[in-house]
């Protein structure tokens, strides 16, 4: 589907698999010129060739380690003129209950997912002010609408991106910039196969038992695909979306439980 997004400027984090390869790939085949950022270059060359279009680029990067993006982002930036769209995504933090988190865990993904999301957003912001259009999608987690058992430096996180993202869509409204985060429920990813393998664990069950608890949560009946994920992005990323700003939008088959 095109979200007609000839002439945009997308940087996409944890674009090298999952969802935020998808988000690259569906926002390329509407007209972006994208950048992929993730830690892996040879995965991300692979992703690179995969876009439809032209004038996509990759930056090899980890987003836990700010002293480089801090030196490698602005010189991208620089590179495309600016960037009108902004998709912060990265890993999901390390499974597991709170008692058992150790202070690392929490910096490394306070770095991570909120550190690096507010750098780049103080980047790109000034070029999204200068051309009133400006769109900032934090892939984040159901669990803002209802924290998840065995997620607890994750749920803490995620919590703390929802505050952020909705403080900072107040922050650049007035300047025809919209931050929205997408929820995604359970995706076909390598992170799900990972949430799976340690649920069994957890529970003394097998992946196949997990997967069957987990299918009977979702009204759908089904994961969803990483392109479900991507689409909704790609819409938020659109002129269609002019108007939503500040939301928690759940793409997740029907799962969550909350308003
Ligand atoms: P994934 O593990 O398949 O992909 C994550 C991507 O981020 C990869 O490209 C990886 O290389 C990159 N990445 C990880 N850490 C990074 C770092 N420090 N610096 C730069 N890049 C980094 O995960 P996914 O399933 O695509 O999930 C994306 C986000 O959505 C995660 O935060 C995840 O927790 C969240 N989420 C996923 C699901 C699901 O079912 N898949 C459900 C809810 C929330």
């Amino acid at each position: 589907m095109d979200f007609g997004l000839k002439g945009k400027k997308a940087l996409v984090c944890g674009a090298s698999k999952g969802i935020g390869a998808s988000c690259a790939k569906v926002l390329a085949a509407s007209g972006a010129r994208v950048l992929l950022v993730a830690r892996n270059e040879a995965e991300l060359q692979l992703r690179l060739q995969e876009l439809p279009g032209e004038g996509h680029d990759y930056l090899a990067l980890d987003l836990s380690d700010l002293k480089s993006v801090r030196s490698e982002i602005p010189l991208k930036v620089k590179a495309y003129g600016g960037f009108d769209i902004l998709v912060c995504n990265a890993g999901g933090p390390k499974a597991g209950s709170l008692l058992s988190a150790t202070p690392e865990e929490f910096i490394k993904a306070f770095e991570t997912h909120v550190l690096a999301s507010s750098y780049l957003a103080q980047v790109v912001t000034p070029n999204m002010k200068k051309n009133n259009y400006g769109r900032i999608i934090n892939i984040i987690s159901t669990s803002v609408k209802a924290p998840i058992p065995n997620l607890g430096v994750s749920n803490t996180i995620r919590a703390a991106v929802a505050s952020w993202a909705k403080t900072l869509a107040h922050e650049v409204g007035s300047f025809g910039i919209t931050v929205n985060n997408v929820l995604p429920g359970y995706t076909k990813t390598s992170r799900l196969e990972t949430l799976k393998m340690n649920t069994a664990e957890k529970q003394n069950i097998s992946e196949a038992e997990v997967e069957s608890m987990w299918l009977l949560q979702i009204p759908a009946k089904r994961f969803g695909e990483p392109e479900e994920i991507a689409n909704a992005v790609a819409f938020l990323a659109s002129p269609l979306a002019s108007y939503i700003n500040g939301i928690n939008l759940p793409v997740d088959g029907g799962r969550t439980q909350s308003l």
